[in-house]
């Protein structure tokens, strides 16, 4: 598995499976399958409900703890400096950990106004040791410059929607500047409508690959990290298989051509 160096020189694996929407029992038995065809990084999160399944999973596998990259984070009703403390226990006693690889903060909810106090907790975590690295999820450039402003501590990643037609330039050029991974959720466009689209057939049909693995190969060159979601054992292991094939530059372009603006999920400059 190809890694990325945080800013913080962590390692962490450039493709990862994602659970969001799996129940508890389905997500142990997705995790199993995940790890069998050789995934090492797992995204969840407090809201999805399963991070003791995710733990199930991960302990049943015998893999040694360090080899796998476990990312979790806190929901938006435990924003706060205690509450985010308590969040992230809360969360390591259900997934049977010690340490997670990566804590996030989910979405900043600037109504609540409360993620630099948040933060200002993750950092304490850091510090502390209980996780290797923490970062951010659905922050915008205005939240990220108000975090490095009154805080100074830069997130090693910031997770956001982002697939082909929501391509998200203006913030991958601002993570850039400040050594900040960026992160797809929803990768895939959730394989809504974005998969049937006649040009990933085409670019696919002449690579032998799948609209799918055409698709996360494009977030790979962009340097994204990626966490496609799948429960069927085999697009679990066809999401994998992309480390082999590269896409041309115009491959690129005709995917990159396909920008839209189109938001699947909230916007994170009101939601929460
Ligand atoms: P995704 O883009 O990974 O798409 C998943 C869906 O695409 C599947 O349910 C299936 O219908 C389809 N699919 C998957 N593999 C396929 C294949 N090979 N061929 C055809 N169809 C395929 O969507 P997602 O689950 O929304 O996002 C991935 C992960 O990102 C989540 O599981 C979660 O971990 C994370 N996420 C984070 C946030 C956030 O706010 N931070 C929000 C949404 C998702």
């Amino acid at each position: 598995m190809e890694v990325i160096d945080l800013n913080n020189g962590v390692p962490m694996p450039r493709l990862g499976f994602g659970v969001w929407q799996v129940a508890d029992d389905e997500a142990e038995k997705a995790v199993t399958t995940a790890l069998e065809h050789g995934y090492r990084s797992i995204d969840t999160a407090r809201l999805y409900q399963n991070e003791e399944g995710v733990g199930r999973a991960l302990r049943a596998s015998g893999i040694p703890r360090e080899e796998l990259f476990v990312t979790t984070k806190l929901w938006n009703d435990q924003q706060g400096y205690d509450e985010a403390l308590r969040a992230f226990d809360d969360s390591t006693r259900r997934l049977g950990l010690e340490t997670v690889d990566l804590y996030l903060i989910h979405w900043p909810s600037p109504k609540q106004n409360r993620y630099v106090e948040t933060w200002q907790a993750l950092e304490k975590l850091y510090a502390d040791g209980r996780v290797r690295a923490i970062g951010v999820s659905n922050f915008t450039v205005e939240t990220l410059e108000r975090l490095l402003t009154e805080t100074g501590v830069v997130p090693v990643l910031n997770q956001i929607e982002l697939h082909p037609q929501l391509a998200q330039r203006e913030l991958r050029e601002f993570h850039a500047r400040h050594g900040i991974a960026t992160e797809a959720w929803s990768p895939l466009g959730q394989g809504r409508g974005l998969l049937d689209l006649p040009v990933l057939a085409e670019i696919g049909a002449r690579h032998g690959r799948t609209a799918a693995q055409v698709v996360l190969r494009w977030h790979l060159q962009l340097g994204n990290v990626v966490i496609p979601k799948s429960v069927t054992p085999s697009r679990i292991r066809e999401n994998i298989e992309v480390f082999d094939f590269e896409l041309s530059a115009d491959d690129m372009a005709a995917i990159d051509a396909l920008d839209a603006g189109r938001r699947l999920g909230p916007d994170p400059a009101t939601f929460g």
